[in-house]
């Protein structure tokens, strides 16, 4: 992740080094090649283009300064760019006054939502949580036996349907899975819902209902870094069809171009509040803006 676009970041900087002062035509030579460096690591051009034009107005606004070359001025300005489109702060899960604090996932089939459903539960007991994780995807066949495997790896209590007992219903069983967590004295509910492969009305419109029944304090989107730009289409028609709190970002591990992490936050003004970057339930961690620039920069 983000090789390629260290590596022509590191090269454009270098260019810079031996230059004693910036002039009009450095910098804007170098925004050029930034621009050219971010659309090939998939970054939606939107979020290109304010970028660009952030950082050739604060090049051209620096200071003389002593303590910094231009190469290191541009690099610093980059790099606070960079954490800025990333969101800045860190955004922490908002726990609800009143437990149990309910957090839903929301996303496409094989975004990584049942495994991330085991990792924020692994997660949470670290914190001192006592988590319930809840089974409502019943699309996919086998989602409510991974996601027991997944809770049991993590030693989290796991809420599914019953077979029988008029269930099947996945709003229903989101609803029953709050009065259990009261009962059970669970503080946290994680959610896992349905995905198709594509965008789909009766998914979103499922996820909405489910929504509306159990008043999450936090509805996670839950997406592949892989898509590239399709990241930020999903993204949309998440935030259209069910609306989100934050982003999770999965599959970091994989040989991705990046455009995904840079672009999402700045489409769609919700903050990325954590990456899952493997298969194991360990892989997994709260999003830095200010450690991913680093990364980036590195
Ligand atoms: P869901 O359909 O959204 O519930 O997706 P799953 O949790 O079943 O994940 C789909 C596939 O992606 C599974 O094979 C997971 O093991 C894998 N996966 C999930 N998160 C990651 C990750 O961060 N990195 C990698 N490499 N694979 C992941």
């Amino acid at each position: 992740m983000f090789e390629t676009l260290s590596d022509r970041l590191t090269t454009v900087f270098s260019s810079l080094r031996s230059k004693g002062r910036l002039s009009e035509a450095d910098i804007n030579a170098t925004a050029r090649e930034i621009r050219v460096a971010l659309l090939e690591a998939d970054v939606a051009l939107p979020v290109v283009k304010d970028f660009i034009a952030r950082v050739k107005e604060r090049a051209r606004g620096a200071e003389v300064s002593q303590a910094l070359n231009p190469a290191q001025q541009v690099v610093k300005i980059v790099n606070e760019e960079l954490i800025e489109i990333l969101g800045g702060e860190t955004r922490r899960i908002r726990f609800a006054k009143n437990p149990p604090t309910v957090i839903m996932l929301a996303g496409l089939q094989g975004s990584g939502k049942t495994t991330l459903a085991g990792k924020l539960a692994r997660w949470l007991k670290q914190e001192g949580h006592a988590p319930l994780l809840v089974a409502a995807d019943l699309q996919r066949p086998n989602a409510v036996q991974q996601l027991q495997v997944v809770g049991e790896r993590a030693g989290a209590a796991v809420y599914a349907p019953e077979p029988g007992n008029g269930v099947g219903d996945p709003v229903d069983v989101a609803r029953r899975s709050l009065d259990h967590a009261r009962h059970a004295q669970h503080d946290v509910v994680v959610i896992d819902t349905a995905g198709r492969l594509g965008i789909d009305a009766e998914m979103m419109q499922q996820a909405a209902d489910i929504r509306d029944v159990v008043r999450p304090d936090e509805i996670l989107f839950v997406v592949d870094a892989m898509i590239g730009q399709d990241a930020v289409t999903t993204a949309q028609a998440f935030l259209d069809g069910v609306g989100f709190d934050g982003v999770v970002l999965t599959k970091l591990d994989g040989d991705a171009r990046g455009g995904a992490a840079l672009s999402v936050r700045h489409v769609t003004g919700r903050p990325i509040m954590f990456a899952s970057t493997g298969e194991k339930l360990e892989d997994f961690n709260v999003f830095h803006p200010d450690r991913m620039a680093g990364r980036i920069l590195d």
